[in-house]
């Protein structure tokens, strides 16, 4: 078993924007995300403006992850994941290129998968700082590969996630 697991929630998002009024197309995703009863917001994180990943040529991003529970099991998840995309107005062209939204799903409950199409927990969670800073907002003492997320922030340079909006 890759990750612990911890009460209170079901599943954690992960969401990020580099298109336009940023923060807004957060603030859109999790209120659609969340709209009706299958899903239901535990805990948002702040605002963080991240420097860009893959495609360093392109606008910084607005990132943020919320903890969530629902009933949903995973693949749903991510359909409603994908479905929030299609619905702000996401358009796939390049890997890790520009985007209006993006959601990832980082954890659901303990559950370690690999499908094609679904790997939990998300691959790059404790080697991307746009990532873990959020996440430590929400769950700082879930545990990934053995450590707190806590402990893995100590070890990755994050000067450059900074927060726009007050923590949660
Ligand atoms: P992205 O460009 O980040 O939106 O990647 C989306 C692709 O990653 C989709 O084809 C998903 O099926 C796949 N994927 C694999 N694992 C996950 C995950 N944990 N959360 C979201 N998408 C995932």
């Amino acid at each position: 078993m890759v990750v612990s697991s911890v009460p209170g929630f079901d599943a954690i998002i992960a969401l990020g924007s580099n298109i336009g009024d940023k923060a807004c197309h957060i603030a859109d995703a999790v209120q659609a995300f969340t709209a009706d009863g299958w899903v239901r917001l535990v805990k948002r994180s702040a605002n963080y403006r991240t420097a860009p990943w893959g495609h360093t040529d392109q606008d910084w991003f607005v990132n943020a992850c919320m903890s969530v529970k629902t009933e949903l099991a995973p693949h749903e998840l991510l359909a409603r994941c994908q479905a929030v995309e299609r619905q702000l107005g996401r358009e796939r062209t390049i890997k890790w290129g520009p985007r209006v939204i993006d959601l990832d799903i980082l954890v659901y409950r303990d559950l370690a998968l690999n499908d094609p199409d679904l790997v939990l927990p998300h691959p790059h969670i404790t080697a991307r700082a746009f990532v873990l800073v959020p996440l430590a907002d929400v769950a700082p003492d879930l545990v990934i590969k053995g450590r707190s997320v806590r402990a893995w922030l100590t070890e990755l340079p994050h000067d450059d996630v900074v927060a726009l909006t007050p923590g949660p």
